[in-house]
C-alpha cells in the first residue's frame, strides 16, 4: 500500500485530539556498527571511505573454498554491551544463515545469529524530561552486514560496493515498550550514548554506524497490539521524532477511517517528511534460517565475562547518579555532563580544581559548550584547561570579577591559553569594585548628576532605577559589583 498523498497541514490542536484515545505503541531494532579494525569473519579493513571493493576479501565474497574465521574483538563489544545493560550473555550461542536474495549480498545469505543471540535481555534507563524510564531489551545479536548498492553515479543501471559486506554489527532488538516519539528519541540517545561511552561503536549516524529501525503500532488502551509498520534506518534524531509522528497519525487515519493496517517495511523520505511503503513484511520463515555449518557454536566463558567486567568504564548512568549525590547537582545538569566521558572528566577535573559544583555546571553546560559549539571544537580539544576554567570559577566564585567580566576573561583565555588568569584580569581591567566605600561615592556621584531618574523612581517608576545602575555600572567601566551596587542604591533612594 503506498501513502505517498500528499498530506494537508494539521495544527498541533488537531493532532493532539487525534491521538488521543489511542495509544502509540513503539519497539526499536538499532543495528551499531562495532569498532573492530578488521571484518566479523575476515581479516579485510572495515575502515570507511575506501574505494569501492578495495575491502572485501575471499570471505566477505564467499567464494567456493574461503571460510569465516570469528573476531575475537567482535565477541568482546558484544558482551560489553550486554553488561553495561545487564543482559543475560549467553555462554553458548549459534551463528545462523538468514537466507535471501538482493545484489548487495553475493552469499546468497547473511550470517546472522537466530536462535540463541550471544546477549539476552537487560534494560536501557534513561529520563524523559524527569521521569525515569527503562525500556527492556529482547536481545543483541551479532551479525555480518551486506555490501551497498550504489544508485546515484550510473544511469540506467546500478553499482555494487562490497566494502561493507561482513562489517560486524550488533543488532539491538526491544520489547514494544516506549509510548511516544519522544520516547523513543530518548531511548535511542541514550542507547547511542552508552554504546559509544563503552567504546563498541563511533556512533556516526551519517555513516550509517548506528542504525535505527522503529516499529510503530497504535490501538485503543486496553486491547491487544495492533499490527506495526517498520520504519527502516532512520539515520538522524530530528527524522526518527518526524518520522514516526507522521506514521502514528496515518496509521490513526486509516483505522478512523476503518482501513486495516498491513504489516510492512516502509521508507520515512525526509523530503516530504512522509513514511512510504517498501515491501510487505516477510516473516522469519520466509528466510529458512538454518545454523551455519561453517561456524561451530560461540562459547563465551565466566572468567572472560569477569576479565572484560573488570575492564569497564563507569557508566553514564551510574556517573550521573554519583553527580547528583556527590555534588547535589539537578538530574538535568547531571544528565547533560554525563554526554559524553570527556565531558564529565572535564566538569571533575575543573571541580577539583574550584571546589565549586553548581558554579562549574553553569559553565560548562553554558558558556563553554557554546564557545565549543561556536568555534566547533570538541571538549577534549578544549584550548582552556580545567586548570584555567577552576581558578576562573574561582575568581567568580569570590566576587573577585563578575559574571560578564569572567566571559570576556574566558574569551581572552581561548586565544592565549598559557595566560596567567590575575595578569590578564589586570591587564583588562576585569578587577571587580567590591568596596564599599568605593560603590557609594559612585553612587552619591550619580545620584547627584541625574536628579530626574531620582524624582522619577521615587514616583513609582521602576525603570529609572535600572537607568541608575546601568550608568553606575557605565561609570566604573563595568567593574562594579552590580548586587552590591544594587543593594546600596536601593538603601540611598529608600
Ligand atoms: P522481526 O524480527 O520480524 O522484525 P520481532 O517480533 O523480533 O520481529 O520484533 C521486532 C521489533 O518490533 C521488536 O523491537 C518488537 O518490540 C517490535 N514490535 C513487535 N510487535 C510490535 C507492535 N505490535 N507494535 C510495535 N512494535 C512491535
Ligand atoms: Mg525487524
Amino acid at each position: 500500500m503506498n501513502n505517498s498523498k500528499s498530506k494537508e497541514h494539521k495544527t498541533t490542536c488537531e493532532v493532539t485530539s487525534l491521538i488521543q484515545g489511542y495509544e502509540v505503541v513503539i519497539g526499536f531494532e538499532t543495528h551499531a556498527q562495532l569498532l573492530t579494525k578488521s571484518k566479523i569473519f575476515s581479516r579485510a579493513s572495515t575502515q570507511f571511505g575506501a574505494a569501492p571493493n578495495t575491502q572485501a576479501c575471499a570471505v566477505d565474497l564467499a567464494l567456493p573454498g574461503a571460510l569465516p574465521v570469528m573476531n575475537i574483538k567482535a565477541v568482546e563489544c558484544a558482551i560489553r554491551l550486554g553488561l553495561a545493560l545487564g543482559s543475560y550473555i549467553s555462554a553458548k550461542s549459534i551463528f545462523a544463515r538468514k537466507n535471501y536474495f538482493y545484489p548487495d549480498l553475493p552469499k546468497g545469505y547473511q550470517i546472522s545469529q537466530f536462535e540463541i543471540p550471544v546477549v539476552q535481555g537487560g534494560e536501557v534507563q534513561f529520563f524523559l524530561g524527569e521521569q525515569p524510564k527503562k525500556v527492556r531489551l529482547v536481545r543483541a545479536h551479532l551479525e555480518e552486514d551486506a555490501g551497498k548498492s550504489l544508485h546515484e553515479d550510473f544511469v540506467g543501471l546500478s553499482g555494487i560496493d562490497l566494502n561493507r559486506a561482513g562489517t560486524p554489527l550488533l543488532e539491538i532488538v526491544t520489547e514494544p515498550d516506549m509510548r511516544s516519539s519522544q520516547e523513543a528519541v530518548a531511548y535511542a540517545k541514550e542507547l547511542h550514548k552508552i554504546v559509544t561511552w563503552i567504546q563498541v561503536c563511533d556512533g556516526n549516524m551519517q555513516e550509517g554506524s548506528f542504525r535505527c529501525d522503529a516499529n510503530v503500532s497504535v490501538r485503543k488502551p486496553g486491547q491487544p497490539l495492533g499490527t506495526r509498520r517498520e520504519i527502516k534506518n532512520l539515520n538522524s534524531f530530528k527524522f526518527m521524532q518526524q518520522a514516526i509522528d507522521y506514521e502514528v497519525l496515518w496509521q490513526i487515519e486509516q483505522l478512523e477511517d476503518n482501513k486495516e493496517i498491513q504489516q510492512a517495511t516502509v521508507l520515512f523520505d525526509p523530503e516530504t517528511g512522509e513514511t512510504r511503503s517498501m515491501r510487505t513484511k516477510e516473516d522469519a520463515a520466509d528466510y529458512r534460517y538454518f545454523p551455519d555449518p561453517d561456524l561451530p557454536p560461540l562459547e563465551i566463558s565466566a572468567d572472560w565475562i569477569e576479565q572484560i567486567r573488570a575492564s569497564m568504564p563507569e557508566l553514564p548512568r551510574s556517573m550521573a547518579e554519583r553527580f547528583i549525590k556527590e555534588y547535589a547537582l539537578p538530574i538535568y545538569d547531571a544528565s547533560t555532563l554525563t554526554q559524553s566521558p570527556q565531558m564529565a572528566a572535564f566538569f571533575e577535573e575543573t571541580v577539583r580544581h574550584c571546589g565549586q559544583p553548581k558554579l562549574t555546571s553553569n559553565w560548562v553546560m553554558g558558556e563553554l559548550s557554546r564557545k565549543l559549539n561556536e568555534e566547533s571544537v570538541q571538549i577534549e580539544a578544549c584550548p582552556v584547561s580545567a586548570l584555567q576554567l577552576g581558578a576562573l570559577i574561582s575568581r567568580v566564585a569570590n566576587a573577585d570579577i563578575s559574571n560578564s567580566s569572567a566571559k570576556t576573561l574566558l574569551d581572552a583565555l581561548w586565544s592565549d591559553p598559557s595566560a596567567d588568569i590575575d595578569a590578564l584580569i589586570q591587564s583588562k581591567g576585569l578587577k571587580q569594585v567590591n568596596d564599599i566605600g568605593a560603590l557609594e561615592k559612585l553612587i552619591d556621584s550619580i545620584i547627584a548628576a541625574n536628579p530626574d531618574n531620582v524624582t522619577q523612581f521615587k514616583a513609582g517608576k521602576e525603570k529609572a532605577f535600572n537607568s541608575l545602575i546601568g550608568q553606575a555600572m557605565k561609570a566604573s567601566k563595568g567593574q562594579a559589583n552590580p548586587q552590591q551596587l544594587t543593594e546600596l542604591l536601593k538603601k540611598k533612594l529608600q
